[in-house]
């Protein structure tokens, strides 16, 4: 399945695919938030960090999600630095349209960067079924 069909089926189920991940998808978590492959790669080794309520603003977060989102950031970040020189943090907030947000439920990007990869590169993004999904959070889960 292509990513555009797995968002419109999303759209039109009118379904969260953030709100309620399954186990398997899941790296590490803590009380509000979890970190997770992304299920649409801009490359090997992309992973986001999601608060467990749906939130679609930064400023609607409370204190403990902010830290929880946090400790998960520097969690993503430190793990992907033991295979990359560099990791790109990205969040996008705002009209979709402009941001190219396309999950209204607020997460972060964590993207590494090999040396010469370009700045603000974005390839083609595809979309990983269920299994390739659990495979990337064991494979990950080794890093750790
Ligand atoms: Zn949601």
């Amino acid at each position: 399945m292509n990513y555009g069909k797995f968002l419109s089926r999303f759209m039109k189920k009118d379904e969260c695919p953030f709100c309620s991940p399954q186990k398997d998808f899941i790296i590490t978590e803590n009380k509000s938030a979890y970190l997770t492959p992304a299920r649409a790669p801009y490359l090997k080794d992309h992973l986001l960090v999601i608060p467990k309520r749906h939130v679609v603003m930064l400023n609607s977060l409370k204190n403990v999600e902010e830290k929880d989102i946090f400790n998960l950031l520097i969690s993503g970040i430190k793990v992907l630095r033991k295979k990359y020189p560099a990791v790109d943090v990205d969040y996008r907030e705002g009209d979709m349209n402009i941001s190219g947000k396309s999950i209204p439920h607020l997460h972060f990007h964590l993207v590494p960067k090999k040396r010469g990869s370009r700045p603000n590169e974005t390839p083609l993004r595809k979309f990983l079924n269920e299994g390739s999904l659990i495979k990337e959070v064991e494979r990950i889960k080794k890093i750790w």
